[in-house]
């Protein structure tokens, strides 16, 4: 076996300044993240749910409803930093039945921090981290009538929690510079069934951008289930497949950061889509090819969602702060990682092979295009471990040799690790799905 370094001594180890505004290194991503204010979050709790109601048919009066609500988000992203971009994304719906009844604009709001690669539209990389500030509620008795959108709807944690969290996150992070271009999105209309993020993730798709990872922060806040229980410490990250999807390897990345910045922190990864029949904004970027995760709170209040009790009274800004903090190491350290190695041919095949006796396990990439690329991590487990169970630090080169291991019986992945210790997502290698056949018979 070839010398193993682990991946956060190198980081430490490697870590410089460069001239200017510079990425991060890990003593600094935890300066960042300490820098996160539960009264920056407080304050932005209680700002949003000062509009009342932020139903997307709701009413335009000043200070009041969701287009006010906007115009604020706007412009709190606006006074972080000029290095913000900040902008409208809207889309003009017709009515179409269903919770779409009549037509709308449908205002997203984004600040983009632009990569090392912005404006470059085939080598920019996005990280998308994403929250909604549309609002539902449910009437606050039976007589009111259910058209009235200007029904009380606070939404302080469901998901004014995950906005405030975008803001202090673009704050803390925006003076830094990323490899990747971090876009902070809050979206509208993922109560009435994901249409915001459905219609961006359209767009940026047909406008051939490359996304590589999408955090949905959606209710980061409760800590009290409705059962009594009470859970102030974990955090529940969703993936869907199949096992070795994107998507998977996103939220093991996730999992790893955190509990390498948080060694307190306990991140249970839950190989699904979303809760049980229910629906998040990271869904309509994953159905168009990309990587997404939903990172939310351990512990849901069915009898406070959706209801005028989603109030700041009735969750924690503390538990709030802290699951900011872990997404934000977790953004940083992605931005701030180069691209993970292509693990496939130019023909798509996986590059894993038996040589060179036959019964080894070869594995192939291509080498990451940065010129501070210090060498390539390999990574295997048994297809039925959930989490990676063996690495190795192998050096920069682009072929490595499991001797006598089969590579029927694991899966393997590789990732690259700069000069600063930033370590890429891990690329697995998937075996294609096998074809049905069909025979012609005499
Ligand atoms: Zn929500």
């Amino acid at each position: 076996m070839k010398r193993v370094i682990p991946w956060l001594a190198l980081a430490v180890s490697l870590v410089f300044a460069r001239g200017g505004v510079s990425a991060p290194g890990a003593s600094e991503i935890e300066a960042l993240v300490r820098d996160i204010s539960p009264a920056n979050i407080e304050a932005t709790l209680k700002k949003l749910a000062s509009f009342e109601t932020r139903h997307v048919y709701s009413s335009d009066r000043e200070g009041f409803g969701i287009k006010a609500a906007a115009d604020w988000i706007r412009e709190a992203f606006a006074a972080l930093s000029p290095r913000l971009q900040v902008s409208f994304d809207d889309y003009e719906l017709a009515a179409q039945g269903g919770r779409l009844s009549r037509p709308v604009t449908l205002r997203n709001v984004v600040a983009v921090l632009p990569g090392k690669f912005a404006g470059d539209k085939d080598r920019d990389r996005i990280v998308l981290v994403n929250a909604h500030y549309d609002t539902v509620a449910r009437p606050v008795d039976r007589d009111h009538p259910r058209d009235d959108f200007d029904n009380p709807a606070p939404g302080v944690n469901d998901d004014a929690s995950g906005v405030a969290a975008l803001l202090e996150m673009a704050r803390v992070l925006s003076g830094r510079a990323f490899d990747a271009s971090i876009h902070f999105v809050a979206f509208a209309g993922e109560e009435i069934g994901l249409v915001g993020s459905t219609l961006m993730a359209a767009r940026l798709k047909a406008e051939g951008r490359r996304i590589d990872g999408v955090l949905t922060l959606d209710m980061i806040g409760n800590i009290e289930g409705g059962n009594g229980f009470v859970d102030n410490r974990r955090m529940r990250v969703f993936a869907d497949g199949p096992e070795d999807s994107a998507s998977r390897q996103l939220a093991r990345y996730a999992k790893t950061v955190a509990e390498t910045y948080f060694p307190s922190a306990k991140i249970d990864c839950v190989f699904r889509a979303d809760r049980f029949g229910r629906g998040g904004d990271h869904t309509p970027f994953v159905l168009e090819g990309w990587a997404g995760i939903r990172m939310m709170e351990a512990l849901e209040n069915y009898g406070r969602q959706h209801t005028v009790h989603d109030t700041l009274a009735n969750m924690s800004v503390d538990y709030c702060a802290r699951n900011t903090r872990i997404v934000a190491a977790v953004l940083a350290s992605l931005a701030a990682a180069p691209p993970a190695p292509v693990v496939t041919s130019e023909r798509g095949q996986p590059l894993l092979r038996r040589g060179p006796s036959g019964y080894d396990a070869q594995l192939g990439w291509n080498a990451v295009p940065r010129d501070d690329i210090a060498g390539y991590k390999v990574y295997w487990r048994k297809t039925t471990a959930p989490f990676w169970e063996n690495q190795a630090f192998v050096g920069n080169r682009t072929e490595f040799v499991l001797d006598k291991v089969t590579i029927d019986e694991s899966v393997f992945g590789v990732s690259a690790v700069d000069t600063d210790g930033h370590e890429s997502l891990v690329a697995a290698y998937v075996m294609a799905p096998r074809r049905k056949s069909a025979y012609q018979l005499r």
